[in-house]
């Protein structure tokens, strides 16, 4: 008897979950990738004679998936944790701020903290000090990160804190950022507690090494040495003997091998290519045509330590939007993890980009570099050239979670269901876009599919 079939489209982190949970109870899997290789968002190549990260170098702890995809690869007794999870800087107004202590997910639950560090007026840190008192908020059922805590904690903390911190991981525009679908921790606490400040302070006294302490025995990441890319190439080696094709871009469900006899159709590229493969139910292709998408770039610099004005004691540099800069964040990959420290350079890592801003999108390689190294010397001074340099280029990258994502994301998946049962979305567009949530999804529509 033939053993029951899959067919995944698209061979990113989600993807490959998906193929190989089912590969794994003794299903037929074929999974179609487009581009000429496997991992989508997870890629490590080349800076000068080392792999290092051009997607993702790290994920949460906090949730299990990463961490059991890692266990059930042979990987996990290899993941590292930051080597001293040091804190972040943020820059504003022409000055360096330390992130302030018990700042948890941009809401500071520390105001004398907030007061010591400057980084806010003290009219801000009053400002902010009203969310303990204002009455609950009455707002949209699904208001968005910017609405709720411009509210709540005023303008200059939510320009100053949230933004560089959900804006910059989400490469959005708080203003249009879903709080329910990006932020459910903030939703929670202002359910919970009736202000932001109190909920997240309650959280963070329990869950506090998940959510920023500095515990270093409950790490808040993981990384991995050589690259996350290996992950990848663990999945791909584990289904070995599985159908698998790359160069495949897959325009609509009649154009898959075999789709008559597949019993699950597992979807897992972005959703703009979601809406195409899935043209034939137009109601839920139009909805996720509306997931819109914004464009990053990353470049990695090696410079000489011998010429670096400052110390690198920190995990980076934050850059709030309304400083109007082009670089969104710096990351000090060699202060941050142990495999990319070396005794006489550093490597750090300028991100441009996030929706409403493509700036970076209209420079050459060459510009970009040399508009994000003015940048940074503006601020950490150095006056070495770089000893190596790569550029990695995201276009329509990070969907946008904007408001009302999660009711539009049911409504596509129940349109769906109707239409053609077997087929389920899973990745990034979704449920949440870091890797522990694409490979939960990824598992968990497999595990649905076998449960059947
Ligand atoms: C620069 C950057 C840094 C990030 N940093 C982090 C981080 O530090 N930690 C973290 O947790 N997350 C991070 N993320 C987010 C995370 O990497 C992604 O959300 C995640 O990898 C997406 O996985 P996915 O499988 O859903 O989608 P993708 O990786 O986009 O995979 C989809 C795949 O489908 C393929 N495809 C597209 N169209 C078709 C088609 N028509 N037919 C067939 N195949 C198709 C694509 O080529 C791709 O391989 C980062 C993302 C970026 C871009």
């Amino acid at each position: 008897m033939s053993r029951p079939l899959a067919l995944v489209i698209g061979g990113g982190i989600a993807g490959l979950s998906a193929a190989f949970e089912l590969y794994r109870a003794g299903w037929e899997v074929s999974v179609f990738e487009a581009s000429s290789r496997w991992g989508g968002k997870v890629r490590t190549s080349p800076v000068g004679d080392r792999p290092v990260d051009a997607g993702p170098d790290a994920f949460l702890a906090r949730v299990d998936h990463g961490l059991d995809l890692c266990r059930d690869l042979g990987l996990a007794g290899e993941l590292t944790t930051p080597v001293a999870p040091v804190p972040a800087y943020v820059h504003v107004g022409g000055r360096l701020h330390e992130l302030p202590s018990g700042t948890v997910l941009g809401v500071p639950t520390d105001l004398d903290a907030l007061r010591a560090s400057a980084l806010v007026s003290p009219a801000g840190v009053d400002r902010a000090a009203r969310d303990l008192t204002l009455p609950p908020s009455t707002v949209d059922p699904d208001p968005s990160v910017g609405a709720i805590c411009r509210q709540r904690l005023g303008d200059e903390v939510t320009d100053r804190l949230i933004d560089p911190l959900l804006g910059a991981i989400n490469a959005s525009d708080i203003d249009r950022l879903s709080l329910a679908a990006a932020a459910p921790q903030l939703a929670a606490a202002l359910a919970a507690e009736g202000s932001l400040i109190g909920g997240m302070a309650a959280i963070r006294a329990t869950t506090g090494a998940a959510l920023g302490s500095r515990d270093p025995d409950q790490p808040v990441f993981y990384g991995l040495p050589g690259g996350i890319a290996r992950i990848i190439d663990r999945l791909v080696a584990e289904l070995a003997d599985a159908d698998l094709r790359l160069g495949q871009p897959i325009t609509g469900l009649d154009q898959l091998d075999r789709v008559d006899r597949a019993d699950a159709i597992v979807v897992a590229v972005p959703a703009f290519a979601a809406a195409k493969v899935l043209g034939g139910c137009q109601d839920a292709a139009g909805l996720l045509a509306e997931i819109e998408y914004a464009d990053v770039s990353q470049v990695v610099v090696e410079l000489p330590i011998a010429g670096l004005d400052r110390v690198l004691d920190a995990s980076g540099i934050l850059f709030p939007r309304v400083d109007g800069r082009l670089m969104t964040a710096c990351t000090w990959l060699s202060t941050k993890w142990d495999y990319y420290a070396r005794p006489d350079s550093a490597l750090i890592r300028l991100s441009a980009g996030r929706f409403g801003d493509d700036r970076h999108a209209r420079l050459s390689d060459d510009e970009l570099v040399d508009a994000l190294l003015a940048e940074l010397r503006s601020v950490i001074g150095f006056d070495r050239p770089p000893i190596a340099t790569r550029v990695a280029r995201w276009p329509q990258a990070f969907p946008q979670y904007t408001p009302g994502h999660a009711e539009r994301v049911e409504r596509a998946r129940q349109l769906l269901d109707d239409y053609d049962p077997r087929v389920s979305l899973v990745g990034s567009p979704y449920d949440g876009i870091g890797l522990p949530a694409c490979i939960a999804s990824g598992r968990a529509a497999a595990r649905a599919v076998l449960g059947r």
